[in-house]
């Protein structure tokens, strides 16, 4: 590693990088999560609010002749390194953009588990836009990095921002909000993933049958005013997710990872998205600590994580 881009106030990578460029990137959870209609495009119609968490996935671009992608950890031999890997799809996104060869040689190392709800698979591709970014030297903004995340999925755009954030639209337009301080939460991890459109799709069918309701895209004002209250007991009590019913349907087992995370003394629990990993609530870092230890006993989940937020989105690291 030689020269690492500086950012200019509007966030704008201003030197390229001849050497090598590091990217970390966090996962997200959904501290609420409406879920409105299904829109003709085949999205549905969301009120979300994000929150990065201290689970990280690395990438290192280096230049090349060609894009190549390696991958290590977490699902390296389950994941596809061509067209069907968010990363590769968004250097070809990024290298349309701003007209250039999709030439990089990128690797992953990955700690965010897969298809678990937690956004890996956007998460890794807004590290690959900040990182080609940085190593082409683009000079794109982050409000146009972000347009180019949002071609790639909904949830893309808020991990190259980061900390807490409301997301509308089909999820990927994002503001920042006023969240105060640091939360700590522990993760309980799957063995098998859920797919995302099966989970939606459920929630459509549960809908349709007067299964499940939800808030819909009413919006989340407890859960902002449990944020700048920043008391754990009423963030608790604000936490929602209408997708949480779909993944309970598709992974019945999953009330019982809740039940066990409530039960060892958690102050809130939630599924994480479209699941199948569950996030609970601690009162400080070391109640997590101790939660996460009690719930790894339980045997109701592969591994059990704790994490903290908010954290920044996908960032270049010395
Ligand atoms: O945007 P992304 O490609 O990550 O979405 C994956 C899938 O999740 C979509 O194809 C769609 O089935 C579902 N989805 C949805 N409504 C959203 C976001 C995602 O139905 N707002």
């Amino acid at each position: 590693m030689t020269d690492v881009a500086e950012a200019d106030t509007e966030g704008r990578s201003v030197l390229a990088a001849s050497g090598e460029v590091r990217v970390r990137v966090p996962a997200k959870v959904n501290l609420h999560l409406g879920v409105g209609p299904l829109r003709p495009d085949g999205y549905h119609a969301l009120t979300t609010v994000y929150h990065a968490i201290s689970l990280f996935d690395d990438l290192v671009a280096t230049r090349a002749d060609r894009l190549s992608l390696s991958i290590t950890g977490e699902g390296a031999g389950e994941l596809p390194t061509d067209e069907n890997n968010l990363v590769v799809r968004a250097v070809h996104a990024l290298a349309r953009h701003t007209c250039r060869e999709p030439n990089v040689a990128l690797r992953l190392t990955k700690q965010i588990p897969v298809a678990g709800g937690l956004a890996g698979g956007s998460a890794d591709a807004a590290a690959a836009l900040v990182a080609c970014d940085a190593l082409w030297g683009t000079g794109l903004s982050r409000v146009e990095l972000a347009k180019i995340a949002a071609e790639i999925g909904s949830d893309v755009p808020f991990l190259v921002l980061g900390g807490t954030a409301l997301g509308t639209g089909r999820g990927e337009m994002v503001s920042p909000v006023l969240a105060p301080g640091t939360w700590h939460w522990v993760v309980a991890v799957a063995s098998v993933g859920l797919s995302t459109p099966e989970v939606y799709a459920e929630l459509d069918r549960l809908r349709a049958a007067g299964r499940a309701a939800g808030v819909g895209e009413s919006p989340p004002e407890q859960l902002l005013a449990a944020l700048r209250q920043h008391d754990p007991q009423v963030l608790a009590a604000a936490l929602t997710n209408d997708l949480q019913p779909a993944a309970i349907s598709l992974r019945p087992g999953l009330r019982r990872t809740l039940r066990a995370g409530m039960d060892e003394g958690a102050l809130g629990g939630f599924v994480s998205g479209s699941g199948p990993s569950c996030v609970f609530l601690a009162r400080d870092a070391d109640h997590a600590a101790k939660l996460a230890a009690r719930l790894a006993g339980r045997g109701v989940c592969r591994a059990v994580r704790t994490a903290h937020g908010p954290v920044p989105g996908a960032r270049v690291v010395a």
